[in-house]
């Protein structure tokens, strides 16, 4: 019975530890602010020597800070190009800098402490010198940015911080603001950062700015910051990593990206100014009194480890070291692996939060069993506070009613959240293995929704045969500047390896493909894309997580176009997007509700009644689609068969390893071409001619002239689709009926 009242009322365990509920909007509280450096403040450089003559000159620093009052303050500032948005939060949905580690359920939970995050001091405010102008007046050192941030401190009324976390340069400052405020701040957790630099660093770093300065010189200041970061990145993984990566051919294309991509958002001043701070570092570790946790990694080229053993050897106070490994070298600190977080969370010291239950992402509770097909059937059944009902009742009223002024609500509106569409999202995380899910309007919403987590100068690679709908969405969006997309051939062997070297946001698969069943490796695809920190996602409606989890395979998120074999009855429009990790589930169930995609409560309910005999449908379904495609590739009408359950078909093997099953979407051609086809979609009785697939009723589909006539007819060849090809979606009526019913339809070809 206790399980029956968290149903529609969650309660949030009270008095545990660092436990919050997520906000209705499903992300932290977080405000966003500046404030100027205090009257008579000037970097170091100025004070040292000409004080009275200086011009006086106004710095401002901005900062963001995450999570609820009251708990322990961390700061967290990484390498150059990072800022003072660390992760995903309301006052900024946008993915963070820090998005693996920072974040719900991540090694710094913005459910237990607060996240600050400050932008780092370039120079003053307004400037339009040149980056060698600026450089002639003034530098600034990792001791001013620990004063920007001791001004943000005074500024937000904070007396002391729990944790300092400083990854690379961040790192730098974070143990000069231990020297410079040891009674602000309770210990340093230093990552892949060093107390000062080394001869090669500095020596890359001046031909960095020397590069900058001649392209500024040039009328092409961005040319140079992208030239100099392209030469910065050549010693950010190891060489064994790239070489994993990139051929001596591909290697120049990525780097140059990787510089174009830095020079859209930073200043020459910018860059000039902090990578001469960084050479200014000069901390003598035995003045940090404070405890310091260190994070290295052992291939580091930026932060090698001899230099991190000076640090340790020397600090008066060391909490703990870690010393870890991986072919990403320098940019490890930025990816987020297990032993990683594991360590940066036990160096911040406040635990991890218990997970709570939340809207949308609530764990069946009251089954008995494990099995996820029993998770289909019993999600949210007998649990009904008000009479005890044994479905879960829907509830379509639009908002709900508060207590009282001040209080909130389990559920306040029906966009935001609503207690019949939460059954179905707990549902469907269950069944994809993923934390959570969020149900929209359509198929194409959730596609649209988790493209919304890309930025517009990011790139997103997706299958050339991809759905017809998803291809117009990201051709759309790129042609309006929202996104890039490059629709490529994953099964071309080292294609996807080499499309990596562009370094996509996010990477886009759906296997089995249509109509063709072609098969993408899913495993394969998510440790490839991992390594370039891309979010990984696939559209897993042909086969359904019956058949196929993309989640187990290492993806970030499974799309659903849950109008197909989800819903199943062929009687609802609906999609779903189910995410890994918790992080990546607010951004999405953000976007969702902020758009207004949300599916209708009545949907939600239609959809979760067909989650019920998902598994049994499927059964059904795959015995009859086997039989089908045996009778298929005996048939002399036929000329080939598409279906990956035949040993033939060249995704046998993968589909074999990662499908549970070979799902009942098949194509063939017919030896008569497009007369042939037409003949046989006239004479079938149980087979419709229609568009979709995935309910119990068997379909047939033309795809040349149908679901793919939108694609330019060169496309459609090179896509394989021929006027002979037909698409069954086979159904779950009698196998004798169905097979019969083909069988004499083709007999007359
Ligand atoms: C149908 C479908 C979609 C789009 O879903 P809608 O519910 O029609 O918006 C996306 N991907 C695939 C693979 C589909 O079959």
């Amino acid at each position: 019975m206790e399980a029956a009242v968290s149903t529609i009322a969650p309660t949030f365990p009270s008095g545990a530890d660092h436990v919050r509920p997520l906000p209705t909007s499903w992300l932290v509280p977080a405000s966003r602010g500046e404030t100027a450096m205090p009257d008579r403040w000037m970097p170091e450089s100025l004070r040292a020597n000409c004080e009275e003559q200086a011009t006086p000159v106004s710095f401002r620093v901005s900062y963001e800070l995450a999570g609820f009052p009251g708990d322990p303050l961390v700061v967290v500032m990484g390498g150059i190009s990072a800022n003072r948005h660390p992760c995903a939060n309301q006052a900024d949905p946008g993915p963070g800098w820090w998005r693996d580690l920072a974040g719900p359920d991540k090694a710094i939970d913005p459910r237990s402490c607060r996240i600050l995050g400050v932008d780092f001091l370039a120079g003053p405010e307004p400037d339009t010198d040149s980056p060698a102008e600026s450089a002639r007046k003034f530098k600034v050192t990792p001791g001013d940015q620990a004063d920007a941030v001791a001004a943000v401190l005074d500024h937000l009324g904070e007396g002391a911080i729990h944790r300092f976390v400083g990854a690379s340069y961040g790192g730098m400052v974070a143990l000069e603001f231990a020297v410079r405020y040891p009674p602000r701040v309770g210990g340093v957790v230093a990552v892949a950062a060093a107390h000062r630099p080394h001869p090669l660093g500095a020596g890359i770093r001046a031909v960095q700015r020397a590069v900058v300065d001649l392209a500024a010189a040039g009328d092409r200041e961005a040319d140079g910051v992208a030239l100099a970061r392209a030469l910065a990145f050549t010693t950010y993984k190891t060489s064994a990593g790239l070489d994993s990566r990139f051929s001596p051919q591909n290697i120049e294309s990525y780097l140059m990206g990787k510089g174009r991509e830095f020079a859209d958002r930073t200043s020459g001043r910018a860059f000039n100014t902090l990578t001469r701070s960084i050479d200014l570092g000069a901390i003598r570790p035995e003045d940090v009194s404070v405890p310091v946790s260190v994070i290295a990694w052992k291939e580091d080229l930026n932060v090698p480890l001899w230099l991190v053993e000076e640090l340790v050897s020397r600090l008066p106070s060391v909490e703990s070291v870690n010393i870890l490994s991986s072919d990403a070298g320098h940019d490890a600190f930025l990816l987020g692996s297990g032993a990683y977080s594991a360590a940066l969370q036990a160096a911040v010291g406040l635990g991890a939060p218990r997970s709570s239950p939340a809207r949308g992402v609530k764990a069946p509770h009251n089954l008995v069993a494990d099995d996820v097909a029993t998770a289909a059937v019993r999600t949210g059944v007998a649990a009904d506070p008000a009479y005890g009902a044994v479905m879960p009742p829907l509830y379509l009223s639009s908002n709900f009613q508060f207590q009282g002024i001040g209080t909130e609500p389990e559920y306040d509106y029906t966009r935001s959240a609503n207690p019949t569409r939460d059954h179905l999202c707990a549902a469907l995380a269950r069944l994809e293995n993923g934390t959570g899910a969020v149900a929209t309007s359509s198929g194409m919403s959730a596609v649209s929704v988790v493209l919304s987590l890309v930025g517009a100068d990011e790139l997103v690679l997706a299958p050339h045969d991809c759905y017809g709908g998803t291809h117009r969405l990201l051709t759309g969006l790129d042609r309006a500047g929202r996104l890039r997309a490059r629709f490529i051939d994953f099964t071309e062997p080292g294609r996807l390896r080499e499309e990596l070297s562009r370094g996509p946001r996010m990477v886009w698969v759906e296997t089995p493909s249509n109509p063709l069943l072609r098969i993408t490796d899913l495993a394969k695809t998510a440790r490839l894309a991992r390594r370039i920190g891309a979010i990984t996602v696939a559209d897993n409606t042909f086969l359904s997580p019956a058949l196929q989890r993309p989640i187990d395979h290492g993806f970030d998120l499974a799309v659903h176009s849950t109008t197909k074999f989800i819903n199943g009855h062929s009687d609802v429009v609906g999609g779903a997007v189910v995410a890994a990790d918790r992080g990546l589930l607010e951004e999405v169930a953000w976007w969702a509700n902020a758009s207004g995609a949300s599916q209708s409560p009545f949907d939600s309910f239609l959809t979760l009644r067909g989650v019920r005999t998902l598994h049994a449908r499927v059964r059904q379904h795959e015995e009859n689609a086997a039989a089908v495609a045996d009778l298929l590739a005996g048939h002399p009408a036929v000329a080939r068969v598409f279906y990956p359950g035949h040993p033939g078909h060249p995704g046998h093997e993968i589909a074999k390893q990662q499908q549970k099953g070979f799902g009942s979407i098949l194509s063939f051609d017919l030896k008569g071409g497009r007369e042939a086809a037409r003949g046989l979609t006239d004479r079938l009785k149980l087979f419709i001619l229609a568009e979709s697939l995935g309910g119990v009723e068997s379909l047939v589909c033309h795809p040349d002239t149908m679901t793919h006539a939108a694609m330019d007819p060169a496309a459609r060849r090179q896509a394989g689709i021929t006027g002979g090809m037909l698409r069954l979606s086979v159904g779950i009526e009698s196998t004798r009926d169905v097979l019969s019913d083909l069988e004499s339809g083709l007999d007359a070809c």
